[in-house]
């Protein structure tokens, strides 16, 4: 198989209005785009201030400078190619609320600013219409987990149910499979599943941070999938660790992320060591993405970090998580 099974990539956003407002500073240095330096400030009990650094070295770093597209072409381009040789791949956004999850997968919509899912389509539907593929087609589904549990963004969020069966496929019944033929038809559907996420009328972001939301698009050849693309726009990092919550519903929530964050951490690690066992069953979501986290599979993890001194805990979460991936 071409190229690497499993690609970690580190992306730095640019400091928000706000943060630049209150005096935030930028900790986070990305050199030779493989490392990330992370110059954690600290305070003694005396109240004096010093400064931890660590550092980090993965596949690739890329600094505020780069936009969607670059990210697209060096990280993500690749797995389009290998879902038309057949193989499952994946696309993670990983990191804390805030951090350009979203930014990276949808774009800003309103400010005309294409993110991964349509690079992505435009790519697909241009390498489609090579002859050696016209045996092929599309179809598409995008749903979301939250608190454990499977909801339709393409059908009134209908709840569902994920089973393995008897040979091991792992089937979501009653998915709704859209079939595809251009890219206009990929935007509509993902404008109109993303309206259909989870939101809090107050805060804008609190309550699509605790839900998983995954666009997949498959390559199809009459009732089989020849190859598979899933666009993973994860719960929010720090929600994993929202478990001394008072709230009971944020609570059991909380633990429910964490369980699956970590389970999705030891998959991706059994596939690079190529153990022949993987923990797909430790969660939803990593039940879900069984076919795409065994044989013959391609993962890219984004791990997406804020430069903003006031995140620096999260920050060195997110590289830590990410590091500890392969
Ligand atoms: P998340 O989905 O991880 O919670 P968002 O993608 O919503 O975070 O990003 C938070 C804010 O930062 C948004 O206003 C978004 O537009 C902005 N942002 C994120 N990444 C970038 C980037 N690379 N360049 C410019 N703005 C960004
Ligand atoms: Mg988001």
């Amino acid at each position: 198989m071409e190229g690497p099974k499993i690609t970690v990539v580190i992306r730095k956003r640019p400091l928000g209005k706000k943060e630049l407002a209150r005096g935030d500073q930028d900790i986070v240095q990305v050199k030779d785009q493989a490392t990330v330096l992370l110059s954690e400030i600290k305070q003694k009990v005396d109240l004096t201030k010093y400064v931890e650094q660590h550092h980090f070295n993965f596949d690739l770093a890329f600094d505020e400078s780069v936009n969607n597209e670059g990210v697209y072409s060096t990280a993500v381009r690749p797995i389009i190619e290998a879902a038309f040789n057949k193989a499952k791949c994946t696309c993670f956004a990983y990191g804390q609320t805030g951090s350009g999850k979203t930014f990276t997968m949808l774009g800003d919509p309103e400010a005309n600013v294409p993110g991964l899912y349509l690079m992505a389509s435009y790519d697909l539907f241009g390498i489609l219409q090579r002859p050696e593929y016209s045996n092929l087609y599309v179809t598409i589904s995008f749903y979301e987990i939250y608190c454990g549990k499977l909801f339709d963004l393409l059908n009134d969020r209908t709840q569902l149910a994920a089973q393995e069966d008897a040979k091991g496929n792992v089937q979501i019944k009653g998915l709704t499979e859209k079939k595809i033929q251009n890219v206009q038809q990929v935007m509509q559907i993902i404008q109109h599943g993303q309206n259909s996420r989870v939101t809090s009328q107050n805060s804008a972001n609190s309550e699509s941070s605790r839900s998983h939301a995954l666009l997949q698009i498959n390559l199809k050849q009459g009732k089989l999938v020849h190859g598979k693309l899933s666009f993973i726009d994860l719960a929010g990092s720090e929600r994993g660790a929202d478990v001394r919550d008072q709230d009971k519903t944020t609570r059991v929530d909380g633990a429910e992320i964490n369980k699956s964050l970590l389970a999705l951490k030891e998959c991706i690690r059994a596939l690079d060591l190529n153990k022949n066992h993987t923990p797909f069953r430790g969660s939803k979501l990593t039940l879900v993405l069984k076919d795409s986290l065994i044989g013959n599979c391609r993962t890219v993890m984004i791990g997406n970090i804020s430069p903003s001194s006031a995140n620096s805990e999260h920050t060195l979460n997110t590289l830590r998580y990410a590091d500890r991936v392969k």
